[in-house]
Parts: C-alpha cells; sequence; structure tokens
C-alpha cells in the first residue's frame, strides 16, 4: 500500500532522521513486539502504525513483528494467529521479519551464563516474597542477597542445574548483579530467570527456566539489528536495565530505546487483561464482539483499517500521557465511510404503508444512485409497489408543527420515488399504530412535482413485496464513564447497560441480499452499517451499526 500523505512529524521521526542524516544508520529497523497473551487493542494500533509507518517511509527500512513469547503460562497460539491477522488487516506487512522470542530461548542462554562469568549475575535462593522485602522501595535503598556472592563456579553449577530441571518452580532465580541501593528499582538485583516447569507454545517441554522480559527485549532487538527499539512511557524506568544488559554482553549492536505516550481512550479500557475480564466474564460476547477495541472488535463493527490509520496519524506521538477522546476515532470513522460507503435503504423499525391509489399488481423498477455525492460509483434499480415499509419514526399523528415527516395530510417525498401522502391511520385495539394508507401522486416520479409544489421532507422506505429481512445490531459505548479505569472504583461497574440493542424485524432493500460480510453501507439517514462477519446469513442477513451518521454523545462532549 502506497501512502501519499505527508509524513506525520514527531520526535521519534525526528530522530530517526537525524540518524539518517549523520549516517550513525543507514538502513532503520523496528519492530512491534506484542506479547501473544490477548487480542490487539486500538492502543497496539498506535504501536503498529509507528513501528511500521516509520519503516514504510525510509528507503530500506523494515519493521519486525516479534513474539515475545517469553511466559510459557499465559501465551497461546490462538492469540498469535490473531496478531497476525490484525497487523495484516491494519495494512501492515512484516515482509518475511517474523521473530519469536523463544527462538533466542538458547543464545539467551549463552549470554546468561556469560554474566554469571563475568560476576554478573547469581543463583539467588530467597524466596519471592523474600526478593520482594528485600528490593526496598522508593525511599529506602535495598538489602543485599546472602546468596550475592556466590562464586562463579557455584554459580555457573546451580544455573545449570537449575536448566536441568533439579529444582522446583520458585525455589531459585538467576539476577542480575547491579546495585541494591540503586535509585531505580528496576536496577536492584533484577531477575533474569526464573523456573517454571511449563510446556511453551513453540519450545515445548525443551525449557523449564524462562527468561524475564526485560532480559531478554533488549538481547532480541540487538540480535535482529534493530535501530529504534520504540515503546511506551511504562519502560522508560526499565531502560536503563536494557541499556546495561547489552553494555554488558558481548554484542555489538545496541538499540536505542525510545518512549512515547500510550494511547489512552476516552469510555474504553485498554489493556489486555481488563478486556479478558470482559471476556470472561461474560460482558461481552467474545475478543471480537462489535463494541470491544480489540482491533478483531472493531473490524467486525465496519471500522474500515484506513480510518484507524488516519486516527492514528492525527494523534500524533508524543511523550505526554493524555487521553483521546472516542469522539475523535468515531469522527476518522464516518469520514472514511462518508466518502466510500455505498448507500442503500433499510428500515430498522418498520412500520406498513398502504399506497391505495397505486395499481394492485404493479411493480416498478426505480433507479437510486449509489453515492450521490460520488456519480462515478453508479446506480442500481430499486422495486417500487403498492405496500412499503416506512420507519416508525418518521411517522407521528400529531405532530408539532416543525415534524416534516409523514403525518396525517401533509405530503413527503419517498427518497428515489413519489410523493406520498397520509390519508388515513390504521391502529390496533391497544391503539398503536400498526398501518397507513396513503395516497401518491404518479406525477411525481424522480422526487418533484410538476407544478412546482414543495415537500419539507424525504423519507426512505423498502418494497414489502421485495425487501429482505434482516437483524441489526445497535452498538452504543461499552462504558458510560469517560474514564472508566480511572478511579478506585472496578471499571466493570461502569459498563453501559444499552451498550446493545437488537432489533430483528428490519428490512432491507433487495440489493443487500448478496452484500458480502464485512461489507459497510450507509442506511440512508440511518448511520453506517456493515454484515456481520460472523452470523449473517444469506436467508437472515446481520447488521452491524457502525457508527451513526452524527455525533449523538455531542451534549456530553459540550461542543
Ligand atoms: P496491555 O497494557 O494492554 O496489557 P501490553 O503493553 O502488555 O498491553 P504488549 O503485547 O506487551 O501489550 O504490547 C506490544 C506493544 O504495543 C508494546 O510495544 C507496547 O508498548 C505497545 N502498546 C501496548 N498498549 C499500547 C497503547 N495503549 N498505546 C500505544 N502502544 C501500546
Ligand atoms: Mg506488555
Amino acid at each position: 500500500m502506497q501512502d501519499d500523505t505527508p509524513t506525520p512529524s514527531d520526535f521519534i521521526r525526528a530522530i530517526v532522521a537525524d540518524d539518517l542524516a549523520s549516517g550513525k544508520h543507514d538502513t532503520i529497523v523496528t519492530r512491534f513486539p506484542p506479547e501473544p497473551n490477548g487480542y490487539l487493542h486500538i492502543g497496539h494500533a498506535k504501536s503498529i502504525c509507528l513501528n511500521f509507518g516509520i519503516a514504510r517511509e525510509n528507503a530500506g527500512a523494515r519493521c519486525h513483528l516479534r513474539f515475545d513469547d517469553t511466559n510459557p503460562t499465559k501465551e497461546e497460539v490462538e492469540y498469535v494467529e490473531s496478531i497476525k491477522e490484525n497487523v495484516r488487516w491494519l495494512g501492515f506487512d512484516w515482509g518475511g521479519h517474523l521473530y519469536f522470542a523463544s527462538d533466542y530461548f538458547d543464545q539467551l542462554y549463552q549470554y546468561a551464563e556469560h554474566l554469571i562469568q563475568t560476576g554478573k549475575a547469581y543463583v539467588c535462593d530467597l524466596t519471592g516474597e523474600q526478593i520482594r522485602e528485600y528490593r526496598g522501595t522508593l525511599t529506602e535503598p535495598g538489602k543485599e542477597s546472602p546468596f550475592r556472592n556466590r562464586g562463579v563456579e557455584e554459580n555457573l553449577e546451580l544455573f545449570r542445574r537449575m536448566r536441568a530441571g533439579e529444582f522446583s518452580d520458585g525455589s531459585r532465580v538467576l539476577r542480575a548483579k547491579i546495585d541494591m541501593t540503586s535509585g531505580n528499582i528496576n536496577m536492584r538485583d533484577p531477575v533474569l530467570y526464573r523456573i517454571l516447569h511449563a510446556s511453551h507454545h513453540r519450545t515445548g517441554d525443551a525449557w523449564c527456566i524462562y527468561p524475564m522480559y526485560d532480559y531478554t527485549h533488549p538481547i532480541s532487538d540487538a540480535l535482529e539489528g534493530i535501530t529504534h527499539s520504540l515503546c511506551t512511557l511504562e519502560f522508560e524506568d526499565h531502560r536503563p536495565l536494557y541499556d546495561w544488559t547489552l553494555d554488558n554482553l558481548p554484542i555489538a549492536c545496541h538499540p536505542r530505546q525510545i518512549e512515547f505516550a500510550r494511547l489512552n481512550l476516552s469510555y474504553t479500557v485498554v489493556s489486555k487483561r481488563k478486556l479478558l475480564q470482559l471476556v470472561n466474564e461474560g460482558h461481552v460476547a467474545g475478543w471480537d464482539d462489535p463494541r470491544m477495541p480489540t482491533l478483531s472488535g472493531i473490524r467486525r463493527r465496519g471500522y474500515p483499517p484506513a480510518a484507524l490509520r488516519n486516527f492514528c496519524e492525527r494523534i500524533g506521538i508524543a511523550k505526554k500521557e493524555s487521553v483521546v477522546d472516542v469522539a475523535l476515532l468515531e469522527h476518522c470513522v464516518r469520514e472514511d465511510l462518508n466518502d466510500n460507503a455505498l448507500r442503500v435503504m433499510g428500515v430498522i423499525k418498520p412500520l406498513k404503508v398502504v399506497i391505495t391509489n397505486y395499481p394492485e399488481g404493479q411493480n416498478e423498477k426505480l433507479i437510486a444512485q449509489n453515492h450521490p455525492q460520488r456519480p462515478e460509483l453508479g446506480s442500481r434499480s430499486i422495486p417500487f409497489g403498492r405496500e412499503i415499509f416506512i420507519e416508525q419514526d418518521d411517522f407521528m399523528e400529531d405532530a408539532p408543527k416543525k415534524f416534516f415527516r409523514l403525518t396525517p395530510g401533509q405530503e413527503v417525498r419517498l427518497r428515489y420515488a413519489y410523493f406520498i401522502r397520509c390519508e388515513k391511520v390504521i391502529k390496533d385495539a391497544t391503539g398503536t399504530v400498526i398501518e397507513l394508507h396513503c395516497s401518491y401522486d404518479p406525477a411525481t416520479i424522480g422526487g418533484s412535482a410538476p407544478d412546482g409544489r414543495k415537500v419539507k421532507g424525504t423519507i426512505h422506505w423498502v418494497a414489502a413485496a421485495n425487501a429482505v429481512p434482516a437483524e441489526v445490531r445497535l452498538y452504543d459505548r461499552l462504558f458510560t464513564e469517560e474514564s472508566p479505569d480511572a478511579g478506585a472504583a472496578d471499571f466493570k461497574t461502569f459498563i453501559n447497560p444499552e451498550s446493545l440493542t437488537v432489533l430483528t424485524d428490519c428490512l432491507v432493500e433487495p440489493s443487500l441480499a448478496k452484500a458480502a460480510p464485512e461489507s459497510c453501507f450507509q442506511f440512508e439517514r440511518q448511520g453506517y452499517f456493515c454484515v456481520d462477519s460472523k452470523d449473517s446469513r444469506p436467508e437472515r442477513l446481520v447488521f452491524n451499526r457502525t457508527v451513526t451518521l452524527r455525533d449523538s454523545w455531542v451534549k456530553e462532549q459540550n461542543r
């Protein structure tokens, strides 16, 4: 995919440009390093667009997709596959540069022995709890482990026996020997390896010791020749350890770690752990529930990948934490769909209309524009007949003056068809309107009257004889609170009980009968809807409302 929009500028891209200009690097290599312990979310999209974006913008540059799979207990193959699919869907490609941190387990082990041999690492027999106690706090220095001064030979022997499986989980760890009084807690002899008798999704039972993230990450970066290791701000305090690791190993490559602010989005949680809770506790139907901020959910909801890329470009990359208004994301989606989605007619809450002066048995084919602002997208024919359905909301019996839609005695235009006038309202025993009898003016074909009389409203409709039944799922924000996970309260108490409304008696125009899964349409006057990729069937279409035509939360946004 070639992008000819001007390169967005931010401090990381500026560093990259400087490093190319100064000759520090002639090839830029970045990486996107997800841990396969959950599905990617909108926050990851920011990181993907940054890392793969920089690779795309610089000649000869590349971006690696590397799975940070050092924790065998939380990782699953399902996640690896979904992550690959999500990255491709967003429009990026790792071009054969697919890596797994677990591929480096041998090398990582060798380097650990090197640290032991150079007196930079030791085997510690303290329990996890003791290690935490000894570590000290932000205000108090740590205490040295009684095992800190073990000799090289003893350390080597113990570490080899750890690897050989002689010890139980948690009984020993390998630690870096740095500085227990460091002001940075990450430097107080961090754990490098722990014992875990667990099968790994790639290495099986080959290992019963597993390297920690902070040790694995810099080495993986260096082994792959990464030039700029871009990560979120929470890793800023880990940078000294990143550098220490590479400074103390015989590796020539030393990537530069640069931190940027993570994406936080209003009315949304972006944390795999919390999203997992929503899935496991049944608050949503799964990782790809269209209300989820996961890339799989967003895709199923109908957000175009280009809208996401555009969103990431607009929010930019900064060093300061902030919360982005989810309305901006929705705006980007609307903007894309407004340009690209074909217009169709669908009636979500149908009300039957009989056009009493329309000849029985007559059927017409009318012409409708696929996209009134883009004539090149053509037109289609839509059937019209004596019985049609309109939207319940487009009729009001005792209407206020400003109601320009259908009300007894007032003419409205049927989109792409005729003027009709309501002559009679049919109600059931409870007084509910169940049917309207209208008259039409055959001279108004095409939507205007030869005598020049005007109507103030135009409404959408579908022909009863040809309409296709559909289920429509209306989504609203998953949380009612702007920052659901900021306070002390459990974020799940802010779940919006009305985040999903299912309407099962909808009717759409027949051209949609063959619509492909994931294709997105504007239902005129209603919003943007896409064919659900999982549940839609030709005999029973299911549409997800991607986004409304306008922002219905405007009031809340105070705009
Ligand atoms: P979470 O906090 O949701 O558990 P994570 O950081 O543990 O996410 P990883 O799989 O480790 O998830 O993340 C892969 C990459 O994506 C990392 O480089 C991380 O910095 C980046 N990333 C994760 N969340 C965000 C976010 N909200 N905004 C920007 N980048 C993010
Ligand atoms: Mg992480």
